[in-house]
């Protein structure tokens, strides 16, 4: 099931070598994971030192995970500075916000000097409200972020709303100025290139079978064993088969559609090279024009594996194509019957508290891991691989000693209770974004089971 993003991204490259790994192999850094966490820290690992032997091994090809099957919103981390200063301290909760910051400009800068067509849209995103009981949750938020000197954030009204987006489907929002849209296939196979050309080796079609924590680590594969200093995982939501790492974070995916180009229906609405948005439910819906004409709609809270089965997920989506229509529907009704090119779903590695999980792993230190980007991956893999890279170098710096450096939590139960948990959360959710926009409260045994709702990145 490949994202139109990465079906595009593949046929505008030349060619595509793929090379599995077929003998045994010693090297400094073995990274599990071809996606913008193990590319990002295989480039700055090579930044740090170009003599350092660095491999990637992929079970699939590079951007096949979640990294060329996302929205593209890269946003910055200023949402999460309450939570950061609360679990460390203030400047170092501004040094990650800053760090995402500086993580938009890294790939503004990798995407100009590499000629990686990553389609950056400066047309930023906004938070919507779609019904009164989901509106101004976000001014508390907003006070917060002035107590922290951030003022990227501006609150818009329904008209202003409708004037940037041609949808008047929001009734009032925030837009995040400092964020950007990406065409994420093309920056994930763009990194991809880069990490070749600064000499790491990468093995797709090259599953990790096991993970030995020795000293020194090993990775095994079908077709040979990797010795290495130091193991990267960086595995998003396939984590969890890591026993280590199952109980940090559990999953759920999110379900796509994307339409053919359209630009011109979209210059008529007012939608081409608009903003996106996104609403405020729970199970949060977006919407994005893409630089093409296109426009891709996704809807969170879709299937939910047993365990750390992801790949048993379904060839289609939890939602039908129709469902999804009607997403697209709701905020713009006259493309109600638009030609949709694709539809597909990927995973979301939820952390209960919403904030990604960086450290090493306490069976094996010289096993380090990053994962739980929680829905929003595309500037905190960055952050995390500036992590990675100090702790694969064994540094005490700004760094390793960051926030998001944290021992790992017992949060969510073994199966077979998470599944049946994670289902009855589930309904709680639906139930809730359901009587929001009925105007009704929801009753106390729905209350109760809304306590276990894992953070978003998103204000509330
Ligand atoms: C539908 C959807 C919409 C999203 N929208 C946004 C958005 O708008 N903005 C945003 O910031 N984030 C968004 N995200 C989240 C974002 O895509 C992720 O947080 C980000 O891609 C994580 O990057 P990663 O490299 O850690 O994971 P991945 O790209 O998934 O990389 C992990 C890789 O590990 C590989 N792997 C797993 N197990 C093994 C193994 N045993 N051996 C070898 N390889 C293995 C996988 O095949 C995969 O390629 C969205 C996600 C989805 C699914």
């Amino acid at each position: 099931m490949q994202s139109p993003w990465l079906q595009q991204a593949l046929l505008s490259e030349s060619a595509h070598n793929i090379t599995p790994l077929d003998r045994d192999l010693k090297v400094d850094v073995v990274i599990v994971g071809g996606g913008y966490t193990g590319l990002w820290t295989a480039i700055e690992l090579k930044n740090r030192d170009p003599s350092m032997d660095v491999a990637i091994i992929e079970k699939d090809i590079c951007g096949a995970g979640a990294s060329a099957a996302n929205a593209g919103f890269a946003l910055p981390m200023w949402l999460q500075l309450p939570l950061l200063e609360k679990i460390s301290n203030t400047s170092k909760a501004i040094h990650i916000g800053r760090a995402s910051i500086a993580a938009i400009d890294d790939i503004r800068e990798i995407s100009l000097s590499n000629d990686i067509d990553t389609q950056i849209s400066h047309s930023n995103t906004i938070w919507g409200a779609t019904c009164e009981k989901q509106s101004g949750h976000w001014d508390k938020m907003l006070s917060l972020m002035e107590a922290f000197q951030v003022h990227s954030y501006q609150v818009l009204d329904k008209h202003k709303i409708q004037q940037m987006t041609g949808s008047d489907s929001l009734i009032a929002g925030v837009i995040d100025t400092a964020s950007i849209m990406i065409h994420p296939g093309n920056l994930v196979r763009g990194l991809r290139r880069v990490a070749l050309n600064k000499g790491v080796r990468i093995f797709e079609k090259t599953p990790m079978t096991k993970l030995g924590r020795t000293t020194p680590p090993t990775v095994e594969t079908t077709k040979g064993k990797i010795t290495a200093r130091k193991v990267v995982l960086a595995m998003y939501g396939w984590s969890l088969s890591i026993p280590e790492l199952r109980r940090s974070a559990m999953v759920m995916f999110t379900d796509a559609a994307m339409t053919v180009p359209i630009p011109d229906k979209l210059r008529d609405i007012g939608f081409y090279d608009a903003p996106g948005f996104t609403d405020s439910r729970t199970f949060i819906e977006s919407i994005r024009p893409t630089s093409d004409g296109r426009v891709m709609v996704t809807k969170s809270g879709g299937w939910l594996p047993f365990g750390d089965r992801l790949d048993a997920c379904p060839e289609y989506t939890c939602r039908s194509e129709n469902e999804l229509r009607r997403v697209l529907e709701s905020y713009h009704p006259s493309l109600k019957d638009v030609e949709i090119e694709g539809t597909w779903c990927g995973p979301i590695d939820r952390t209960m508290d919403g904030l990604p999980t960086f450290g090493r792993l306490p069976t094996c230190p010289h096993i380090v891991f990053g994962y739980g980007y929680s829905g929003a991956g595309i500037v905190p893999s960055r952050v995390g691989s500036h992590i990675l890279a100090s702790l694969v170098q064994d540094l005490k710096d700004e760094w390793t000693s960051c926030p998001l450096v944290r021992p790992l939590k017992k949060d969510f139960p073994n199966e077979p209770f998470r599944w049946i948990g994670g289902h009855i959360v589930k309904s709680a959710i639906e139930r809730k974004d359901r009587l929001d926009h009925e105007g009704l409260a929801v009753g106390p045994i729905t209350k109760f089971w809304l306590q276990f709702t894992p953070k978003s990145y998103k204000p509330s």
